[in-house]
């Protein structure tokens, strides 16, 4: 298959299921995941898709239309921000970004890096607000709750995190564990 062949069909796979992992793109195409990472870099400066953790989503490009409403999208992935899941970065500039949830909120503050004075979201219970910095992340529990693959879920207690996982499986994670897994992954 010509890799422009493969990338056509890396755009129909991800148009129709939204989210997928590159180790599933390698298998399904019988190439190497380093050939797909290229393939997917194509795509991610193309705009027509977003990296995620091990993977790549199809990315929901803004109208023009829609523009008045561009701050009810994530501003990584511009998938619509729900609030009780929204993730939320104060910058430097006084500016408010906000993404859909966890997922996104960590990738973008990462890319952000100082830029971000204070990152605010809520805790999953409750849908109190909280400060990213001394929550608890639950990553990859086994319900579909949110909406970027793997899910991340915030608590304002270790405790109520571990109760979750009990329930619902996942890891948890402090704030600069999340931080630095989501660094890792960026790299590649
Ligand atoms: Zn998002
Ligand atoms: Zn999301």
């Amino acid at each position: 298959m010509l890799r422009i062949e493969r990338i056509e069909r890396i755009k129909e796979i991800v148009s129709k299921k939204k989210n997928v992992k590159i180790s599933e793109l390698s298998k399904e195409l019988k190439v190497s995941e380093m050939t797909i990472h290229r393939d997917v870099k194509q795509l991610v400066d193309e705009g027509f898709v977003v990296k995620t953790f091990g993977g790549i989503s199809l990315a929901q490009t803004p109208t023009i239309q829609n523009h008045e409403h561009h701050r009810d999208k994530c501003s990584l992935c511009h998938r619509p921000v729900n609030d009780r899941f929204a993730y939320q970065l104060i910058l430097t500039n006084d500016h408010i970004e906000r993404t859909c949830c966890a997922h996104c909120g960590i990738l973008r503050q990462l890319q952000l890096q100082d830029q971000v004075v204070k990152a605010i979201t809520y805790d999953f219970f409750t849908g109190t607000t909280i400060s990213a910095h001394v929550a608890y992340f639950v990553m990859d529990p086994s319900v579909q709750i949110t909406c970027c693959q793997p899910q991340i879920l915030v608590f304002d207690s270790k405790d109520n995190a571990d109760k979750f996982v009990k329930g619902f499986s996942g890891k948890v994670h402090n704030y600069h564990e999340m931080l630095d897994m989501m660094k890792e992954f960026l790299k590649c």
